[in-house]
């Protein structure tokens, strides 16, 4: 787990979050047995989530997703307080607490981790290609090989040929070819898609 000095994030400001999460990191321990009592606690490995109350309206906003808890008519993001109750010390200002597990309403410390905006958005845009990309496919093309399939298509080989030369099926190539699949890869556009209909 990545450990912060918190010396090396003095606050420029003070700001009311950080008043009140500096408060909490010296909380008593009853608000300490109340808040993981509402934390299915499981092993190192295992997500532990926030079991009361999610916040906001789940729906329209993206908080709706986080455990929330109450602090001295404060509402705070579960996940923050586990992190600053294991920590000891506020979240730094300009951070964000991130999940390395991607699960909103984990509480597992040693699935927490500092970082800033511009990190969470790195994270998103790495999910996003595993879901898009190289994990969705059920063989073992990269991203560059769809690519380089692409640009085979004006070869002049049949699809058959060029699968016969990578060791692949017919029908992989064809795909890459026509958009239904790798497209975010390729940028081939499958003629049957909206998209592709309406452009
Ligand atoms: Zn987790």
């Amino acid at each position: 787990m990545t450990c912060v000095d918190p010396g090396r994030y003095a606050a420029p400001t003070i700001t009311k979050d950080y008043l009140a999460e500096c408060r909490l990191a010296e909380s008593p321990k009853d608000f300490a047995g109340r808040f993981w009592s509402k934390v299915k606690v499981g092993q190192d490995g295992e997500c532990w989530p926030w079991t009361a109350c999610l916040g906001g309206n789940r729906t329209k906003t993206r908080d709706g997703r986080y455990g929330h808890v109450g602090f001295e008519h404060r509402v705070l993001k579960a996940h923050r307080v586990a992190w600053i109750l294991t920590k000891g010390f506020p979240v730094p200002i300009g951070y964000q607490i991130l999940h390395s597990c991607d699960q909103p309403r984990c509480c597992n410390p040693m699935h927490l981790r500092p970082g800033t905006l511009a990190q969470n958005a790195a994270d998103k845009v790495k999910r996003h290609r595993s879901v898009f990309g190289m994990k969705n496919a059920n063989r073992k093309l990269t991203d560059q090989d769809a690519r380089h399939i692409a640009s085979l298509r004006h070869s002049g080989d049949s699809g058959q040929a060029i699968a016969n030369k990578l060791g692949i099926s017919a029908s992989t190539v064809l795909s890459i070819w026509s958009g239904s699949s790798w497209s975010r890869a390729t940028g081939l556009m499958n003629s049957t898609s909206p998209l592709a209909r309406h452009s």
